[in-house]
């Protein structure tokens, strides 16, 4: 039963890959070091971010570090459909942005044989889960979570501290806007709020 059960997962490719952490905690150069290993392989690859995040650039992702892999800006998450022809992996960066559709759209590929990538934030500003991302988690087959530098006192961070006092669950940002904190330090910042 086992033996079998590996010949079969050897011949689908279909599969969930799931990226997450605060921010600047490497998920999109985590993201981007896949499909570039991805490309290596051979395999025809494309990348997704929602248009929503435009802070760098409109066709690439862009990592902190300065890294940079040419993406496709999505409006509504039903369109990444009309690109996936004859695409063997595809990646997807600030997977939370994107509206509910999603979630159909990436089992879409999955049965299609594609190996899905979702980089995301699994917390937003108030350390609750973030749009399909626990979602995305429970129904992948990987879930690689990476973490961040404390800007507080340098420990593992896990939580994105917003400094601003905006209350809406979206808003796109840098570092004038977030830090990266542990979870000690980031409970004793929300309460000094
Ligand atoms: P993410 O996509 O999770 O926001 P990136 O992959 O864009 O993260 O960037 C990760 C890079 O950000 C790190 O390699 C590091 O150079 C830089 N960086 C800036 N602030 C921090 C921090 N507080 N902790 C860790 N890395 C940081
Ligand atoms: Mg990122």
């Amino acid at each position: 039963m086992f033996l079998e059960n590996n010949v079969l997962n050897s011949q689908q490719k279909g599969r969930l890959e799931i990226i997450c952490g605060s921010m600047f905690s490497g998920k999109t150069e985590e993201l981007i070091k896949r499909m570039r290993q991805a490309r290596l392989e051979k395999c025809k690859i494309v990348i997704f971010k929602p248009c929503i995040d435009n802070r760098y650039h409109n066709n690439k992702i862009v990592s902190h570090d300065q890294n940079k892999e040419a993406a496709i800006s999505i409006a509504n998450a039903n369109d990444i459909l009309k690109y996936v022809q004859e695409i063997d992996v595809v990646g997807i960066d600030e997977c939370q942005f994107f509206d509910e559709a999603i979630l159909d759209v990436i089992q879409k590929m999955i049965q299609k044989n594609i190996r899905v990538i979702v980089a995301g934030l699994d917390m937003d500003y108030q350390s609750n889960p973030f749009g399909c991302m626990p979602h995305l988690m429970a129904i992948s087959d990987d879930v690689t979570k990476v973490h961040a530098v404390c800007m507080n006192c340098g420990d593992v961070a896990n939580f994105s501290y917003r400094k601003t006092k905006s209350q809406d669950q979206i808003l796109v940002g840098e570092k004038e806007e977030y830090e990266a904190l542990c979870r000690f330090c980031f409970k004793n910042k929300m309460h000094a709020k």
